[in-house]
């Protein structure tokens, strides 16, 4: 096995203990206000086209498969809601649906962090994939030692995507609460219920950035005892 579990390994431990807390935490969450139904009865989807509508964005609103699979896609505009958000009246729906909803009004006000992140994920992407591969050779062979750099440089795309990510999701949350109960989709109480859940899913996008963080450190100490 590759050096991956070699002593700095304890640093990520503190970021892999949130981030499966987060994910434990996202999924009761959402599971237990996905049984508390909203009193004005809308579904996720919806809200989710009253949105648009209200905006007038010519956002498409469609199902997808899969549990938490959620996501607005600025390339073909169209926001996709997972089986228990569509056609669900659940609080835990509204929530997602409307936080959806939040990233296609950031796309069309040319919200800067989601343009930015956009950006980023090609190389993002590129470098998560390629900085490990490389930095492994560079540690393992002195003369291609540089290869180390190019791996931490990589890696630094992918970590500055994740921080991106933060300001993106807390924004769409908070857009998400405002029009809920602006526009009475739900009443105070259930708001509260809502920010919970939008709470729980914020914790797995900490947690996801921790761990790029703490990786980062780990492969720069690395490479650190190389030189010694
Ligand atoms: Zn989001």
């Amino acid at each position: 096995m590759f050096p991956f579990f070699d002593s700095t390994m304890v640093l990520i431990l503190p970021a892999l203990a949130l981030a499966l807390w987060a994910q434990y935490r996202v999924k009761h969450t959402f599971a237990k206000y996905s049984e508390v139904p909203s009193r004005r009865g809308m579904t996720g989807a919806q809200v989710a086209n009253a949105i648009m509508e209200r905006n007038h964005l010519n956002v498409a609103v469609e199902p997808i498969e899969g549990s938490l699979t959620d996501h607005y896609d600025p390339r073909d505009r169209t926001l996709r809601l997972s089986e228990d958000v569509y056609g669900s009246r659940s609080l835990s729906a509204l929530g997602v649906a409307a936080h959806e909803a939040g990233h296609a009004l950031q796309h069309a006000q040319h919200y800067l962090p989601l343009q930015i992140r956009g950006n980023l994920v090609p190389v993002a992407n590129f470098g998560s994939t390629l900085a490990m591969p490389l930095f492994l050779v560079g540690l393992f062979l002195p003369a291609a030692s540089f290869l180390m750099d190019i791996g931490i440089l990589l890696f630094t795309f992918a970590v500055v995507f994740s921080l991106v990510t933060l300001p993106v999701e807390y924004n769409a949350s908070s857009r998400a609460l405002q029009i809920l109960s602006q526009h009475g989709y739900l009443a105070p109480d259930e708001i509260d219920t809502a920010r919970k859940v939008l709470n729980a899913a914020a914790w797995t996008y900490v947690a996801a950035a921790a761990m790029a963080i703490l990786q980062l450190v780990r492969l720069l100490i690395l490479r650190g005892q190389r030189e010694d």
